[in-house]
């Protein structure tokens, strides 16, 4: 299956984006983690990423959707993937598409994860991730409402909406309900 996973920050996408890889059997590309290894390892790519990641802004879209591109090639996503935090921005989910065209694919499902912002504010208090201060979380958060949240218009035809409240097992289990599997 190829699905996109959409919500705020702190909605348990990544969380859920792995339990789904392991029972579809389809790699998690999770687009936050590719930056963190980058940054880890100190790569031109990181230096860069690790400037807009700390101030809780989108890393620009051609560097994304380079490293997105590089990533999909790779032979173990041609039986599918989980994309979670990809797309991020209307240029980014045209971009997506474009590279889906080109292999004669398309998405199967995109997965919204819909949960409140002051829900996930103390999740992601509790993460201790450098980013994840009060006031870069609410960035984040604004960010996601004005170039996100948009991408939910761009793929009506194909949104699975997912209360994402509850135990880890108990949204997987609505997950693939609303996915039929
Ligand atoms: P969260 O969903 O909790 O914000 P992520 O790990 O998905 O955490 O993202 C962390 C940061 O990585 C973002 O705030 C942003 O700076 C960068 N990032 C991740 N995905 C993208 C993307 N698709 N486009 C631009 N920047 C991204």
């Amino acid at each position: 299956m190829r699905l996109v996973l959409v919500g705020p920050p702190g909605a348990g996408k990544g969380t859920q984006a792995e339990r789904m890889a392991e029972r579809l059997d389809v790699p998690h590309i999770s687009t936050g983690d590719l930056f963190r290894a980058n940054l880890g390892q100190e790569t031109p790519l990181g230096v860069e990423a690790k400037k807009y990641m700390d101030a809780g802004e989108l890393v620009p879209d051609e560097v994304t959707v380079g490293m997105v591109r590089e990533r999909l090639a790779e032979p173990d996503a041609v039986k599918g993937f989980i994309l979670d935090g990809f797309p991020r921005t209307a240029p980014q989910a045209e971009a997506l598409t474009g590279i889906l065209t080109d292999q004669g694919r398309e998405l199967d499902a995109v997965v919204e994860f819909a949960v409140a912002d002051e829900v996930v504010v103390q999740r992601l208090l509790g993460r201790g991730r450098s980013d994840d201060t009060e006031d870069v979380i609410r960035r984040r958060q604004q960010v996601y409402r004005d170039d996100t949240a948009p991408l939910l218009e761009f793929y009506a035809d194909r949104i699975v909406s997912v209360d994402a409240v509850g135990s880890v097992e108990e949204i997987t289990a609505r997950v693939f309900d609303a996915l039929g599997r």
